[in-house]
């Protein structure tokens, strides 16, 4: 079985309650933290564990946390960014509604750790009913001394806040996080300054994801070097997987980092294997935003070596012959499945989501979208294929916020291993456009 930091006691019945989850063993790390630690120290554990940004991005959120400006008289706030809305990532979602102080336990020991008397979880707005999970939370919490003023009588204060969410996918990203949270619409701004340095009101902000700020618990209470010791590299820890599509057991698995891509698809420990009678046509491993894989190329890396699930093997090879791990939504797709409609899919997705600021992402998302629209619908020309190509090229690198090259490389990607298919639609529009019609190979 394998290792378990999160999700450990996440089927005890009645765990989403102060009780039950203080019977087991909630809220000693922090105990520990506050009465026996200087929030350097906390610090220090946070780096020493190498775990990494559980959002998608994977930086270092020990490093993060030491390059909070420390401006003296200056107010610091921790946000944690409960937004996700990632095509295929419900990780969060999952932790939040099933074990709440997890997160609020990891919230408290966090804010003490960067200075914060003042923190906000920022909850993607359509979850109304886990907000109220939340705030029920918290209010146990604050009922017991774990928040609020003099939290175990240490002098040190905290205000825990749940924020719902603007209801746009933008407003997951950290900077047009910020600004929703001041009450504004949801637009990226320019980095630098990060929000390290220039964040919520302006001032010093750390945005971490649930999944990052919920692994503090363990981390104090085992160290740092423990957590280091589990995981592979500098792939350290447990990874939180959302595992969906034409698998036998969809569903939320927490894997230690390393575990290979091919013992995750189809061990009953986790997928169960690609659904019965059918076979892996393509995969992609980190959300909707990163490059789709065929099959051929998912469970060898480009050097021929087994493909693990780790931030650095699955991006292996870099663009053309890998993925990323991403956000860790791991969408499967059978031979029934359509590269073309499924890109299709993912471009309106992000056309709908770009909030207009930059033009080549405003433009570019609505061109690829329209391309590929008349690809699907069987009125394609050859030219069309090229053109994608090129749009995408324009829109990766040239943009304020990441949306631009979450759009362009799904695109680009299904182009450079699925050319035949996207030609086949163009070639043979009255059998592509047939219900159900999926391209089957020469
Ligand atoms: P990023 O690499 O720009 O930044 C990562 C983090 O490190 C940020 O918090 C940033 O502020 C900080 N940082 C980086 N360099 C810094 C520096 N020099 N000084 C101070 N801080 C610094 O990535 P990002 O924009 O935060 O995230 C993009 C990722 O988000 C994508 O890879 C995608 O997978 C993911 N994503 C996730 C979801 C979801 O629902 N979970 C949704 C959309 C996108
Ligand atoms: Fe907005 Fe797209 Fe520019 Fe991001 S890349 S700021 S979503 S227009």
């Amino acid at each position: 079985m394998a290792k378990k930091i999160l999700t450990e006691h996440i089927n005890v019945p009645g765990i989403e309650t102060f009780d039950v989850y203080r019977k087991q063993g909630g809220y000693t790390a922090v105990e520990k933290a506050i009465k026996t630690m200087t929030p350097e120290e906390v610090v220090e554990e946070a780096k020493k564990s190498g775990v990494r940004g559980r959002g998608g991005a994977g930086f270092p959120m020990g490093m993060k946390w030491g390059f909070l400006a420390k401006p003296e008289g200056v107010p610091r706030y921790l946000v944690c960014n409960a937004d996700e809305s990632e095509p295929g990532t419900f990780k969060d979602h999952h932790l939040m509604k099933s074990i709440p102080h997890l997160l609020i336990e990891g919230m408290i020991i966090s804010s003490y750790a960067l200075g914060a008397n003042k923190s906000f979880i920022y909850v993607r707005g359509e979850l109304m009913y886990v907000i109220r999970i939340l705030e029920k939370a918290i209010e146990e919490a604050k009922a017991q001394g774990f928040l609020g003023k003099n939290i175990l009588g240490s002098g040190y204060d905290l205000e825990l806040i749940v924020q719902p969410g603007g209801g746009a996918y933008i407003c997951g990203e950290e900077t047009a996080l910020l600004e929703s949270l001041e009450g504004k619409r949801g637009n990226p701004r320019n980095k630098p300054p990060f929000p390290a340095v220039k964040g919520l009101y302006q001032s010093p902000t750390v945005v971490n994801n649930v999944e990052s700020i919920a692994n503090m618990s363990w981390i104090i209470n085992n160290g740092g070097d423990a957590y280091a010791a589990i995981g592979i590299g500098r792939s350290t820890g447990t990874k939180l997987i959302s595992a969906s599509g034409h698998i036998e057991k969809p569903g939320v698995y927490e894997i230690e980092l390393g575990v290979s891509v091919e013992e995750f698809l189809n061990s009953d420990e986790y997928c169960g294997g690609i659904r019965k009678g059918h076979h892996l046509k393509a995969l992609v491993a980190g959300g909707s935003s990163v490059p789709i894989l065929p099959a051929h190329l998912i469970m060898k890396t480009a050097n021929g070596e087994d493909r693990l699930m780790s931030y650095e093997s699955l991006s292996d090879g870099g663009f053309a012959t890998g993925t990323m791990l991403g956000s860790g939504g791991f969408i499967v797709f059978d031979e029934t499945a359509c590269i073309v409609r499924n890109t299709w899919n993912f471009s309106r997705f992000y056309h709908h989501e770009s909030c207009g600021q930059c033009s080549p992402c405003r433009e570019g998302t609505g061109w690829m979208e329209k391309v590929l629209h008349r690809i699907e619908h069987g009125h394609g020309s050859m030219h069309d294929v090229d053109l994608l190509v090129d749009i995408s090229k324009k829109i990766e690198g040239n943009t304020i916020c990441p949306l631009g090259d979450a759009a362009a490389w799904p695109v680009a990607s299904a182009i450079r291993h699925f050319r035949d298919e996207f030609v086949w639609h163009i070639t043979n529009p009255h059998e592509a456009t047939q219900p159900g019609a999926v391209y089957r190979g020469e």
